[in-house]
């Protein structure tokens, strides 16, 4: 594609089609060829599954303030300063997280992979729901909340279900600053290599794992279509992959309910839901 065909449309597609048109339909029937795709996540994939996305109305940051349960300062200040306000927190958190289940779009996802045609999901989500709903090359970029990490040596360690549905019970009656020091020695525990297992998300202003990096740029210098799905493209470096792609002939395909600030360089944007609009394409393509 040449620079200034940059935003424009492909064949005369309109942007924001409200479904899927027949030009829209033409256009995934010539560019999901086998092994050319792979997909970047963001919040909006799971908001139908109970999980809230971080921006926008309803969004996780109108009632937490990121700067203090993002971030590893604020989340150990809040411990000393209102332990109880944390346990609600973490708590809520993880309930929501149990309870999820993936959604028609992870489950769409997950069939294209099958069918040979989507190579990799690169996700920013933390909910681990590509993979129950069958995804098998899932790209954590900021790491996964039914893990923990040793920040020494870096041993990962998935966590149970029942284990995480047993902490936030205890969180929701053990409350105080000393129980809730019990409770986090119980659950993150000290590792072979001396250092203290803790969460295996990346908070705010800490660094991606950066294995997964390496990998998600690996499969954007080989993707011709890469599928932006529920993401506001406001996080760095999540942000920089697109035109990453871009600059290597990938096409984007944008699949938003929202137009986002990255929607004028997309080869097509779809708007609505992609619990809608995954399943549809499958159709499209003729593997519903
Ligand atoms: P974001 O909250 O910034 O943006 C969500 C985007 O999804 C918006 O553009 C919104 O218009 C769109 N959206 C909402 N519902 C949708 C739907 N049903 N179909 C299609 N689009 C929909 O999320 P982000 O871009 O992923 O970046 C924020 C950070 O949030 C990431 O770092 C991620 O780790 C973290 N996060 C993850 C989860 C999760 O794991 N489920 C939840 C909240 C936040």
């Amino acid at each position: 594609m040449r620079q200034d065909d940059v935003g424009r449309d492909v064949e005369g597609l309109s942007r924001l089609e409200p479904m899927i048109s027949e030009r829209a339909a033409r256009y995934i029937r010539d560019n999901f060829k086998e092994g050319a795709v792979v997909c970047l996540s963001g919040a909006g994939i799971s908001v139908e599954s109970g999980i809230p996305a971080f921006r926008g109305e309803g969004g996780l940051w109108e009632k937490y303030d990121p700067d203090i349960y993002a971030n590893a300062e604020g989340l150990t200040g809040l411990l000393r300063r209102q332990p109880a306000k944390l346990a609600d927190f973490i708590a809520g958190f993880y309930t929501l997280l149990i309870k999820a289940r993936p959604t028609p779009a992870h489950q769409a996802l997950a069939a294209l992979e099958r069918q040979g045609i989507l190579r990799a999901v690169i996700t920013q989500n933390i909910d681990n729901l590509h993979q129950q709903a069958g995804s098998r090359n899932v790209v954590e970029l900021h790491g996964n909340a039914f893990r923990v990490r040793c920040p020494g040596c870096l041993k990962k360690i998935t966590l149970e279900k029942e284990r995480i549905k047993e902490m936030t019970e205890l969180l929701k009656r053990n409350n105080s600053y000393a129980r809730m020091l019990r409770i986090f020695s119980r659950y993150f525990p000290r590792c072979e290599c001396g250092g203290r297992f803790r969460t295996d998300i990346v908070l705010f202003r800490e660094l991606l794992p950066q294995e997964e990096l390496a990998l998600a740029y690996r499969y954007l210098d080989t993707c011709r279509l890469l599928l932006l799905v529920g993401t506001s493209l406001t996080v760095i470096p999540a942000s920089g992959l697109p035109l990453y792609a871009k600059k290597n002939g990938s096409q984007l395909l944008e699949i938003n309910q929202e137009e986002t600030q990255f929607s004028q360089f997309c080869d097509l944007s779809l708007k609505g839901k992609a619990d809608e609009i995954l399943p549809e394409i499958l159709d499209v393509l003729g593997y519903a």
